[in-house]
């Protein structure tokens, strides 16, 4: 099938493309190191979305402080599941909107 022209950035010529990590792609460092602090620093961890196999963010809950709940939502279940204290067979979708709605305004 025959593409249209893809748009591209108007410094260097290279095709413009959305800020997300495609899958192979690396993650940026910092990036890693800042969702790793957080996750150490976490009281409560939701894992949403993810079939937890792809590393290294697949890790990232090994960091939770021991107590401190994993809940996972997900249609399927994955290698955290037995860690969930709470796992949620639903879209991240389905499950985040009337979560987010409940919220206050200030907090969404
Ligand atoms: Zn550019």
């Amino acid at each position: 099938m025959p593409l249209p022209s893809l748009p591209c950035c108007s410094a260097c010529g290279a095709l413009l493309r959305p800020e997300v990590v495609w899958f192979g792609e690396a993650l940026p460092q910092a990036a890693l190191e800042r969702a790793a602090a957080a996750v150490a620093a976490a009281d409560l961890l939701l894992v949403l979305g993810t079939s937890a196999v792809v590393y290294p963010v697949a890790g990232l809950p090994d960091l939770l402080c021991p107590g401190a709940p994993l809940v996972e939502i997900n249609p399927d279940p994955t290698p955290l599941t037995p860690r969930a204290a709470l796992a949620v067979r639903a879209p991240a979708g389905a499950f985040l909107s009337p979560l987010l709605d409940a919220l206050p305004a200030s907090s969404a």
